[in-house]
């Protein structure tokens, strides 16, 4: 066993104390240490300005000359100014809504600013401020060096995880071992692992570090990969896959039931899935759907299918509003035929919690709902027949090693409202069957979608109160700001109370988000579905699945900080009954792609268009960005930039476990360790 695998204590400088704190960031050993990445690298190569580019990033250091000054516009907007003497240049430093800065900020005082660079101007527009600059020497000895950058906590800071790992570099580094194949160092001209290690947390140049980057993202993908592959190894050699015996004509006349007629597409779909639930070699099925395209009621079919053939259904999503809001309207149609629905979320009491758990074990429960810790904790099942995920972002390998695990080898299907180009499906989920509906329920209305400045506030709000007046509601969603959880809700408090006031005496407004519990999000969602509530002032926990179809006007506020996918998320959440909707982006976007976005958004109300043309303006980046892509989240590959890497990363897992001699050659010995020792796969698998 490597040293690697030691403590964190082994480290010198790391106590118990330490360790501990180490710890709550998933750090318990040598190894995990080494291989948590920074988030970002701080350049202290300080740059001489006159060679800076125009719109370049830049990080300088100067005095303060001057008082700061600041005006505010619009709602809780602020430009402060403050003029800064670097080196021969008098550079103006221009901050937004950080006026707050302003009394760290005084004459004579010498602070460190990174931002953008505009030459003509001499300015910068900040994005990093520092106070109190460290000093040259503490931060690089003198010779220019890029420093990481952790996600640490209260308890450990970045300069002691700096210290940390440089220290477990100095100590461990001989242990790393190269485990990929020596050809595939050679194909793709890696660097070696170990120094991969050293320079992603120290690199030596913005060059180097970038190789380090390339290798490590790789290897990130290619274990993904050869995971994926031995699953399907896996799932081939258990061939005694279930095959439900599902009574048709039970299912025919349920569906018959049902308040409105299937569309069409939403009958193949559902045809789709039973053909794959009797049939032996089970199902593994990606459905994707648009926003209000009623995937919903495809999953009650699927699990009163399932049920009716003797088997019990999960149903999985991501938020436990979403839980319970599946839960109340598949409870109303499954409820009529004897089968019991139960919900399990962690915001159950203790007692539920336990009563639940017992009727899945006995199987006097037949379908369940809830978040995904629904398979990873406690829970058995007497007879699991049919797994279903809405908008599940990381119900990947993972979960499914688990089901496995507990002897279940159960039918997935998973519901997506992202269009996954089919190459990328394959890519990221190996061979999973995909079904699209492609059409939406008979009698919606398309959606208007308005795009307006903030100085038409008061005229959207006077739109708002219109809506109301006939009896509709409406969703106001506040702007996202960037990493900071504490200003989201900030944002909303505000904008709350401004509605509040506004709209007193006459509607309630609702207020959503994060840092509330879920007894209390349940409960505000639960007024808003009732109508006690007519506006839902929400921060974006809303995004995804909410259906309450009164709901007729979606505005957001800065709407050009959201992504196009998460806005077509956002928008969908309005148009579901058969009044006409509206969406209303107030943005105000600086630059010729932001506006271009906000267009894209007016002309179009098609999911697949929105993300053609978003791939088309900026690549896949900003869509698959996204939380909600149902993608896997890797720790340094970015799948919107290493598109092509993971495909190669899986032709070569395929390539490498396809080898008859995989398991016999000397020459993998470390990577079977390394695979075997991280649970990747097992020995018996292949053999
Ligand atoms: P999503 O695909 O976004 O999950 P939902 O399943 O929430 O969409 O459905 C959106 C709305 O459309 C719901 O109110 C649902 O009852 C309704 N709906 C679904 N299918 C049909 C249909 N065939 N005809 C009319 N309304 C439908
Ligand atoms: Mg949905």
């Amino acid at each position: 066993m490597s040293r690697l695998w030691s403590q964190v204590t082994e480290v010198k400088g790391i106590g118990e104390e330490k360790a501990n704190d180490l710890k709550a960031l998933g750090i318990a050993t040598v190894h995990d240490l080494l291989f948590y990445f920074p988030s970002r690298y701080e350049d202290y190569t300080l740059k001489d300005l006159s060679e800076v580019a125009d719109g370049e990033r830049v990080t300088i250091r100067g005095t303060v000359y001057g008082e700061p000054s600041v005006r505010f516009y619009g709602r809780n907007k602020s430009r402060m100014t403050v003029r800064l003497v670097v080196d021969q240049f008098v550079v103006t430093g221009i901050w937004f809504n950080q006026h707050f800065l302003k009394t760290k900020i005084t004459p004579g005082k010498e602070i460190q600013i990174s931002g953008k660079w505009e030459r003509n101007r001499l300015q910068v527009t900040v994005a990093e401020t520092k106070v109190t600059p460290p000093s040259v020497n503490e931060a690089t000895d003198g010779k220019p060096i890029i420093q990481p950058v952790y996600p640490v906590s209260s308890t450990v800071t970045v300069k002691q995880m700096r210290k940390y790992i440089s220290q477990a570099l100095k100590q461990f580094s001989q242990e790393i071992k190269e485990i990929l194949p020596a050809y595939l160092l050679g194909r793709y001209e890696f660097i070696h692992r170990a120094e991969a290690i050293t320079s992603i947390h120290f690199p030596p140049s913005t060059q180097a570090g970038r190789k380090a980057r390339d290798r490590l993202a790789f290897e990130e993908l290619f274990f993904y990969q050869l995971k994926m592959q031995a699953y399907q190894l896996l799932q081939k050699q258990n061939q005694q896959g279930l095959s439900l015996r599902i009574p048709l004509e039970e299912v025919r006349q349920f569906v018959r039931s049902l308040p409105f007629r299937l569309t069409n597409a939403q009958k193949r779909v559902i045809k789709e899935i039973l053909d794959d639930l009797s049939h032996e070699h089970g199902m593994n099925r990606l459905l994707q759907g648009d926003v209000g395209s009623g995937k919903t009621i495809v999953a009650a079919v699927s699990l009163f299918a399932a049920v009716k053939a003797g088997y019990q259904g999960a149903l999985m999503v991501p938020t436990e509003i979403l839980a319970e809001q599946h839960m109340q309207s598949i409870v109303q149609l499954l409820s009529g035929y004897g089968i019991q629905v139960a919900l399990l979320t962690g915001g159950l009491p203790v007692k539920a919690r336990r009563e639940v758990i017992g009727g899945l074990q006995m199987g006097t429960i037949d379908v369940v709902i809830g978040t995904h810790a629904l398979i990873q904790e406690d829970v058995f099942f007497s007879r699991l027949g049919l797994v279903i995920t809405d908008e599940q972002h990381r119900f990947g390998v993972e979960q499914r090693k688990i089901l496995r695990e507990k002897g279940l080898s159960p039918n997935v299907l998973f519901m997506t409202a992202t269009p996954i180009p089919r190459t990328l499906a394959i890519s990221v989920f190996g061979d999973m069957d995909v079904s699209i509906i492609d059409e939406l329920p008979a009698g919606r209305k398309p959606i208007e979608t308005y795009w307006v400045k903030e100085e038409m506030f008061d005229r959207v709000l006077g739109f708002i109160e219109k809506e109301l007046k006939a009896g509709r509601q409406a969703y106001v969603i506040c702007p996202l700001i960037e990493e900071s959880d504490k200003l989201d809700v900030q944002n909303a408090l505000d904008v709350h109370a401004q509605l509040t006031h506004h709209f007193a005496g006459d509607f309630a407004v609702g207020l959503m988000h994060g840092r509330l519990t879920s007894k209390e999000k349940d409960e505000v969602m639960r007024a808003f579905s009732e109508n006690q509530v007519q506006i839902l002032v929400s921060t974006t926990v809303v995004e995804v699945g909410v259906n309450v179809p009164n709901a007729t006007v979606m505005v957001v506020i800065d709407a050009e900080r959201f992504g196009l996918a998460q806005l077509h998320q956002l928008r969908g959440r309005v148009g579901r009954g058969s009044e006409q909707s509206f969406c209303i982006l107030i943005a105000d976007p600086k630059t010729e792609v932001g506006r271009e976005r906000m267009r894209i958004m007016k002309e179009t109300n098609d999911g697949f268009e929105v993300a053609r043309r978003d791939l088309q303006l900026r690549g896949p980046g900003d869509f698959f960005g996204t939380k909600q892509s149902g993608l896997p989240d890797f720790k340094l590959a970015d799948i919107s930039q290493d598109f092509e890497q993971l495909e190669l990363a899986r032709q070569e897992a395929v390539a490498l476990l396809g080898r008859e001699d995989f398991w016999k050659n000397k020459e993998f010995y470390d990577l079977q360790v390394y695979l075997e020792n991280e649970g990747i796969m097992e020995r018996e698998i292949l053999d």
